[in-house]
């Protein structure tokens, strides 16, 4: 606000100038029509008026401009910020999928209420980044790529290649409490 009444000081002072040295110099032309050399010197401080006049009236549309810019981006920074409702993600935010073994794991983070969980958990194929097919019984599943048709082998709670949801949400859980811790 100190700069801006400084400005408009300023310019007051330029405009009372301008006017002043208009009268003088339309006096002075009255006199002086018949030298050359004063003549243009009056020319020249007429030009800086006109000139001055100009530039006077455009630096007030920019103070328009610019005051109205001000606004809109305050106005926006506000919007931003109680749009996105949680403004201090976690350092693991974007840590949204990874590769323990053979598979490729993707999920979400959802802040519950109780702290950030893992969500939409599922494994990937590692080609085509579409969500493997898993198939077969309640004791040993395979799991297939349904585009390409690539076997990513058996998804078992029991079998050694053993590749489940719930060793990857501990896994998953591990490197995020780490990024977090720093
Ligand atoms: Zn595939």
């Amino acid at each position: 606000m100190q700069d801006e009444k400084r400005k408009g000081t300023h310019w007051f002072w330029a405009a009372i100038g301008a006017i002043t040295i208009t009268v003088i110099s339309d006096n002075i032309s009255e006199k002086t029509k018949n030298i050359p050399v004063l003549n243009f010197v009056v020319g020249a401080f007429k030009w800086v008026y006109v000139n001055a006049a100009r530039v006077l009236n455009s630096q007030i549309k920019l103070w328009i401009v610019l005051i109205f810019g001000v606004a809109v981006y305050i106005i926006s920074r506000l919007l931003r910020n109680s749009e996105k409702g949680e403004p201090n993600l976690p350092a693991f935010y974007n840590y949204r999928s990874d590769r323990f073994k053979n598979w490729t794991w993707k999920w979400r983070w959802e802040n519950s209420g109780r702290g950030w969980e893992v969500t939409d958990l599922a494994p990937y194929c590692s080609d085509c980044e579409v969500e493997l097919s898993i198939e077969g019984s309640l004791f040993q599943v395979t799991a297939r790529c349904p585009s390409c048709g690539k076997d990513f082998g058996q998804y078992s709670r029991s079998g050694l290649p053993c590749e489940n949801r719930g060793d990857a949400d501990k896994l998953i859980r591990a490197r995020a409490t780490k990024m977090s811790n720093g």
